[in-house]
């Protein structure tokens, strides 16, 4: 897919996850969110004790359906998505917790109960530095004929932020990480932090060059929630971390996707969380028309995803 071409170009200026499952399926295809009873080594004292400053209870997602089978849940949530959107074809995405953090045995039954019909692929989130050989051997073997994608969670590609944010890793695990899922043939797809306060424009530059380089194939944009009772909560509420402005946000957003290669895919450009858990969330508005001022703002600008974009 080339953003530069006019023709292939619409009203949305960078190359949306939608618009990649058309062109590589022919039709429309949804994901859907998979919960596992799981932990994450960076809360239970393996990498740190109470994990990320911002991470709540529910590790990381915030739009699952409960404890069931992965087949109950697969067939209720295919049930739902297919009559409401018209889909028939689905993505399985274990997306709570380190997915690759839990006996061998149970990840492989996981993925042994993804080959339904009407599954085309499976996106399974996880921690750059949590992927063990028996884990992708097992993705490869397992999942064969469906296309598999790594979700790695980063959200800022600065180790001084990372550290602060008690991460548990630094940059040198994620590219090692990358590397070794592309040696696999897995896409991998990176999600990221636009505005941690401890980061600034540069580290968002060379966040999307280093992504660029790492030939990551999708990424996903967040905005720093404050889950209540976590870490962060406590530190915002003392003063001890100003938060950025939504315009902030939006021009981190724009600059990233400025620098990006305009062939890595979109998947979101704002995440969406629940006010109930929240205390402070998309700057009070709706993740939509943050969505949409930062689309209107590029086109307003001219810019396209990969504008800047230098190989
Ligand atoms: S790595 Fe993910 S699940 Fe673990 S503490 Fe951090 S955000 Fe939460």
């Amino acid at each position: 897919m080339n953003l530069t071409d006019n023709s292939q170009r619409n009203k949305v200026p960078y190359y949306q996850y939608s618009r990649y499952l058309k062109d590589r399926f022919q039709e429309k295809v949804y994901k859907l969110p998979i919960k596992l009873n799981l932990t994450c080594p960076n809360r239970d004292g393996t990498c740190s004790r109470g994990g990320c400053i911002f991470c709540g209870e529910e590790g990381g997602s915030f739009e699952n359906l409960d404890q069931r089978s992965v087949k109950d849940q697969l067939r209720e949530n295919m049930a739902y998505m297919g009559s409401r959107y018209k889909a028939k074809k689905f993505i399985a995405y274990f997306q709570n917790f380190t997915n690759t953090y839990q006996p061998i045995e149970d990840f492989r039954e996981a993925l042994k109960d993804c080959r339904m019909e009407n599954i085309v692929g499976v996106n399974i989130s996880t921690r750059p530095d949590f992927l063990g050989k028996e884990y992708l051997d097992s993705s490869a073997e397992l999942l064969q004929g469906l296309d598999i994608c790594y979700e790695l969670g980063l959200q800022s590609v600065n180790s001084h932020t990372l550290e602060k944010i008690n991460r548990g890793h630094g940059l040198a695990a994620f590219i090692q990480g990358v590397l070794d899922l592309k040696s696999y043939g897995f896409r991998v797809a990176c999600h990221l932090i636009m505005d941690l306060p401890w980061d600034d424009l540069l580290d968002i530059e060379e966040a999307a060059k280093i992504l660029n380089a790492l030939e990551v194939d999708e990424v996903k944009l967040h905005s720093l929630y404050v889950v209540k009772g976590t870490k962060l909560d406590r530190m915002v509420q003392e003063g001890e971390v100003d938060l950025l402005s939504k315009r902030d946000y939006q021009d981190r957003v724009i600059h990233f996707l400025e620098h990006l290669n305009p062939n890595i895919v979109i998947q979101r450009i704002i995440g969406r969380a629940p006010k109930e858990a929240t205390r402070f969330c998309n700057f009070g508005e709706s993740w939509w028309k943050i969505r949409d001022e930062i689309i209107e703002e590029m086109n307003r600008r001219n810019i396209q995803q990969g504008s800047l974009y230098v190989r």
